[in-house]
């Protein structure tokens, strides 16, 4: 769970007290949540001075977030002048992202199909368990768990198919992040529940057409979902 920058104020001296390692992790949490809810609005300049003083500490700790921000395609390192922060996602992108990922999220899901061993079937009902209802919530929290199994349960079933070089192409598209971005004041709705249990169903019953079309069902509706939010091209 990521607190908000304001809520580790109060905590300096205990935050000294954390080895280097643990105060870069910390300022990561603490900037990409703030990226994310866009308190820091988008495709703005980075006050990485500023951002140290408020955070209460070092420059070199959030350079090193920034690193791993970047990596994450929240931010974009300008030649000689720091950070920005990186646009949100326009229509187009979500409709190139997405056709990404019907080309090879269906695929995937096929193959897990018939590929699944029984451990893994378990790992994927076990995700599904852990989220059976929408959280009711239209809060950051409660939309970053959300959003948070959404990215495990996609990236779980595209490693079960067993195609690392896929696998790798998703995660690096970090199309949970830029998501988020757009609807994270939203409520997340239970249709989206109900396709995940739609797809596992047919991944579990062996049926890879099923899990294949359950799957390219999905993203056309997530994609739909997404594209409201977003400026057009
Ligand atoms: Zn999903």
């Amino acid at each position: 769970m990521v607190k908000t920058m304001s809520s580790l104020m109060p905590e300096e001296s205990g935050r000294r007290r954390l080895s280097s390692r643990m105060v870069t992790v910390d300022v990561y949490g603490q900037l990409a949540a703030a990226i994310l809810r866009n308190d820091i609005p988008p495709a703005s300049r980075v006050n990485i001075n500023a951002l140290a003083v408020s955070l209460g500490v070092s420059a070199t700790p959030v350079r090193e977030a920034l690193a791993r921000l970047e990596s994450d395609g929240l931010v974009t390192q300008l030649h000689l002048k720091g950070y920005r922060t990186t646009d949100l996602l326009t229509q187009r992108e979500i409709r190139d992202l997405w056709q990404f990922r019907m080309l090879i999220e269906p695929y995937g899901a096929g193959h897990a199909a018939t590929a699944a061993s029984p451990e893994q079937i378990a790992a994927l009902q076990h995700e599904i368990n852990s989220f059976t209802s929408a959280p009711t919530g239209s809060d950051f929290d409660s939309y970053q768990d959300f959003s948070d199994h959404d990215a495990r349960l996609h990236g779980l079933i595209l490693e079960v198919s067993g195609n690392d070089v896929i696998t790798r192409a998703f995660q690096r598209t970090n199309c949970h992040l830029h998501a988020f971005r757009l609807a994270y004041d939203r409520s997340a709705g239970s249709a989206t529940v109900n396709e995940h249990v739609a797809i596992v169903d047919r991944i579990s019953a062996g049926d890879a057409t099923g899990a294949a079309a359950a799957m390219m069902e999905h993203l056309a509706h997530s994609r739909d979902r997404l594209l409201p939010l977003a400026k057009g091209t």
